[in-house]
């Protein structure tokens, strides 16, 4: 049996893991099972920076020095009690590789809604970003459905790129699930004032293909004519391919706080999950997944302190970031939708505002253009 320590995933989460496991002295090799042939990169300006131009390599995370053996193909499967992969590449072939310790940080995959046809765009993977850049060039209608964080920013990024944007949510304002309702109303005018065309509260009755493009028939019966129709509903963790074996308890992927892979039989041995994949499992019972840049390298350094025998003191607050019509828009710990909003910092010629949302049991803080603050915030300062 090998003792060899392989990730499956090439991901944001991994670059962390591996940079502390260097850092904190461990040089033992890494193999990483990876099937996208841009990875690794970062994704967060895959809807930004990088829909707005500019390469790869722009994107590119550098693994120089890191030590980790690549093999290039897709997981396809695991048998966890005899610790096997197995890996399917692009051309078909399959192998298996042993292992001794593995490491799920497989992400996670655009949902559709149920009446969505297949070939709606999703953006998840610079290849993604490619082909949308391709197809919404400058003058052409977009409908994009979900006004999430990637919808918003989708939205934002292909205004400035000359299309015609029109964004529905059926919620009642955006970034509903990252800022709890508050903003919702600034949010909607800055989007506006950029020239997106913002329907809220839209349910959607029928999505149909037209002979050169989309039309998306909303419940109070109004038709949305467009040459790309993008999809931004939310997204999935990438664990399918573990169906069938024991580390999937009701189809989630649950792992400690440590980052250890549990099912109804305790913690798996051997068996670890950091990043978008995971769900995470307290000693309350309950669950919580992130979606976050910040979470998943967080997740990633904190394993390669468990593996190393380091654990630190838990780890910072949650943060997350967005950008809206060129505001960059953070979130530093757990916003609730009854917290109040106070506004804590203002520069009016900045345009820069950071609020304290609080409700008597928790706190945290939303920044508008407001990164010395929020770093100062991070820094426990
Ligand atoms: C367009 C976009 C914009 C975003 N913007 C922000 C932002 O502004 N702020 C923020 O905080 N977060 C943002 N995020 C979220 C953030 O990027 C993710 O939370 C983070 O990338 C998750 O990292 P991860 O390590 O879980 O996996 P990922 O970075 O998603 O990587 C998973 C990797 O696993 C690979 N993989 C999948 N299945 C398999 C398999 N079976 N075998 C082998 N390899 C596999 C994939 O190809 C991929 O390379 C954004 C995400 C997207 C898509």
């Amino acid at each position: 049996m090998s003792d060899q320590l392989v990730v499956a995933g090439a991901s944001v989460a991994t670059t962390a893991f591996l940079e502390r496991m260097r850092e904190l002295g461990d040089s033992r090799p890494i193999t990483v099972v990876e099937g996208d042939p841009d990875a690794p990169y970062d994704r967060p300006p895959l809807s930004k920076s990088f829909l707005l131009g500019g390469d790869i390599e722009d994107i590119a995370v550098d693994w120089t020095g890191l030590g980790a053996n690549r093999v290039n193909g897709w997981a396809t499967g695991t048998w966890p009690a005899g610790k096997v992969l197995s890996i399917r590449n692009d051309k078909g072939g399959e192998r298996e590789l042993e292992y001794g310790q593995l490491v799920i940080a497989t992400g996670a995959t655009p949902v559709r809604l149920a009446i969505e046809p297949a070939d709606t765009l999703t953006l998840r993977s610079a290849e993604d970003a490619r082909r949308l850049r391709a197809r919404a060039s400058a003058g052409q209608r977009v409908t994009i459905i979900g006004a999430g964080a990637i919808g918003v920013e989708l939205a934002s990024s292909l205004t400035m790129r000359g299309s015609h944007v029109v964004l529905l949510d059926r919620a009642p304002g955006p970034l509903e699930r990252l800022l709890s309702g508050h903003l919702a109303a600034d949010v909607t005018q800055w989007l506006t004032t950029a020239g997106v065309d913002c329907r809220w509260g839209a349910g959607i009755g029928a999505i149909q293909r037209l002979r050169t493009g989309w039309r998306v028939e909303l419940a109070d019966g109004t038709r949305l004519d467009s040459d790309v129709l993008l999809s931004a509903v939310g997204a999935r963790p990438s664990v399918g391919w573990l169906a069938g074996t024991t580390l999937l308890t009701d189809g989630l992927l649950l792992a400690d706080e440590r980052g250890r892979v549990t099912n109804a039989g305790g913690v798996v041995p051997d068996h670890f999950a950091i990043g978008d994949a995971v769900s995470r499992r307290y000693p309350d019972g309950t669950t919580e997944r992130s979606e976050s840049w910040a979470a998943a390298r967080l997740h990633g350094a904190r394993l390669a302190e468990e593996l190393c025998g380091a654990l630190s003191e838990p780890g910072p607050r949650p943060y997350f970031w967005t950008e809206v019509a060129g505001r960059k828009v953070q979130v530093v710990g757990s916003l609730r939708p009854g917290m109040s909003l106070q506004v804590e910092f203002e520069n009016p010629e900045r345009g820069s505002v950071l609020y304290r949302a609080s409700d008597g049991v928790a706190e945290a803080w939303i920044g508008v253009n407001a990164q010395p603050r929020i770093a100062r915030l991070l820094m426990g300062a």
